[in-house]
C-alpha cells in the first residue's frame, strides 16, 4: 500500500497501554494519541513538549521498540506499521536512532572501531573495507582517526555523542531520529554537534526527526515544528510559523519560557503547574488547569487539531473561534 510523496508519513499513531498501579488500581494510559505528521527527504521536523507530552515514546514507536497501538507508518510510500523479521531489520537500517545517553548505543566493551564496525557490517560492506571506512566516518563527524582504538569510557561526552553519529551514518539511513541528543552536552559543545548535524543533512539530504524540550535547539534545527501535550500535537506549522507567531496557549508559555526565542513585544505568559498524569488526563482540554485564556467549553470538550484562515495547525477552541477554522481545508500536518 503506498501513501503520499513524503518520505515518512505518520498518521494517527497511538501507543495505549494498560497500567497497573495496585490490585484495584489499572488504567489506560494513552501515551501517544492520534498522532499525524510527515517529514520530507532533507527535511527537519522538531517535536517538543514537557516531560511525559509523549515525544519520546513517538521516537520509540517509530522504530518499533514499542509497538504502536493504532495508526500507519509509511517510509517512502511503503507501510511499515507492523514489520517482522528481516523486513523490520531492514527498516531500522533506514532508519537510525541517536540518543541522548551515547550508552544507549554505544557497549562500553567495544572500541570505537568495533562498534562503528558492527554497523558496517549490518550495511554489507566486506570486512576488508571497515578500517578504511570507520576512518571516513571518524573524520566526518570531525573526530581524529586515532579515536578508533579508543573505548566509550575513555571518550568525552562531545566525542562519544560524535561516534554515535558516526555509527549511525555507518548504515546510509534516511532518517536520524535524534532523542534529546544533545541535551546532555555543554552549551559550546552543543551548537559544534548541531552544527555537525546540519553539515551531514546539507552534504547527504538524510532528514531528522528531533525531538528536543529545548526550544532554542529546535528553532534552530527544524524546518517544521510539533508541539506535544500529553500523547496529543496540539500545535503544528513551520518553524517560522510556530515559533514567530504561536497561537496555542501551551506554545506561547513554552516559547515565553525562553527568552532566546521570545520575539520582542509578545506577551509573557507564565507555565504554571505541572503537566497532567497521562493515566489521569483533565476532562476536556487536558491543558485547561493551566491555561490562562480557558472558557467554560475547555473543561467539557477536547478540542481536534484544526486548521485557522492563515493556515496554521492547533487544537484549541479559543483560537480556532477567533481565527476561524478553515473547512476547505485538510488539517495539516
Ligand atoms: Fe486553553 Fe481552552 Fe485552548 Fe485548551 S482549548 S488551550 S484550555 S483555551
Amino acid at each position: 500500500m503506498t501513501q503520499t510523496s513524503s518520505l515518512l508519513s505518520v498518521r494517527d499513531l497511538s501507543v495505549h497501554f494498560r497500567l497497573r498501579r495496585g490490585p484495584k488500581d489499572s488504567r489506560n494510559v494513552r501515551a501517544v494519541d492520534g498522532v499525524t505528521f510527515e517529514i520530507a527527504k532533507g527535511q527537519t521536523l522538531g517535536i517538543a513538549g514537557e516531560s511525559g507530552s509523549g515525544k519520546s515514546t513517538v521516537a520509540r514507536s517509530l522504530v518499533q521498540i514499542t509497538r504502536p497501538t493504532g495508526g500507519t507508518i509509511y517510509l517512502d510510500g511503503s507501510d511499515v506499521t507492523s514489520l517482522k523479521g528481516r523486513r523490520l531489520k531492514e527498516f531500522r537500517r533506514r532508519m537510525q536512532m541517536v540518543f541522548q545517553d551515547p550508552y544507549d548505543s554505544l557497549d562500553p566493551r567495544m572500541s570505537v572501531r568495533d562498534a562503528i564496525g558492527e554497523a558496517l557490517s549490518v550495511s554489507g560492506l566486506p570486512r576488508p573495507r571497515h578500517d578504511e571506512t570507520v576512518e571516513e566516518l571518524l573524520r566526518r563527524v570531525n573526530l581524529p582517526a586515532s579515536l578508533a582504538r579508543r573505548y566509550p569510557g575513555q571518550l568525552s561526552g562531545g566525542q562519544r555523542q560524535r561516534v554515535s553519529i558516526a555509527r549511525a551514518l555507518a548504515v546510509n539511513p534516511e532518517i536520524i531520529i535524534c532523542d534529546e541528543a544533545v541535551a546532555a552536552l555543554d552549551v559550546s559543545i552543543r551548537a559544534q554537534v548541531l552544527n555537525l548535524l546540519k553539515d551531514i543533512q546539507h552534504d547527504t539530504g538524510v532528514a531528522y526527526l528531533f525531538i528536543s524540550h529545548d526550544l532554542s535547539t529546535l528553532r534552530f534545527m527544524a524546518d517544521q515544528v510539533a508541539i506535544m501535550y500529553v500523547g496529543r500535537v496540539v500545535e503544528y506549522g513551520t518553524s517560522d510559523e510556530v515559533f514567530s507567531r504561536p497561537l496555542h496557549p501551551y506554545t506561547k508559555a513554552l516559547i515565553a519560557a525562553v527568552p532566546s526565542v521570545t520575539t520582542r513585544g509578545r506577551t509573557r505568559l507564565k507555565l504554571n503547574g505541572e503537566p497532567p498524569d497521562p493515566g489521569n488526563p483533565p476532562s476536556g482540554c487536558p491543558f485547561h488547569p493551566r491555561c490562562p485564556e480557558a472558557v467554560d467549553q475547555c473543561r467539557l470538550t477536547r478540542p481536534e487539531l484544526g486548521t485557522t484562515n492563515e493556515g496554521q495547525s492547533v487544537a484549541c477552541h479559543v483560537v480556532l473561534s477567533r481565527h476561524g477554522r478553515d473547512a476547505t481545508r485538510q488539517v495539516s500536518p
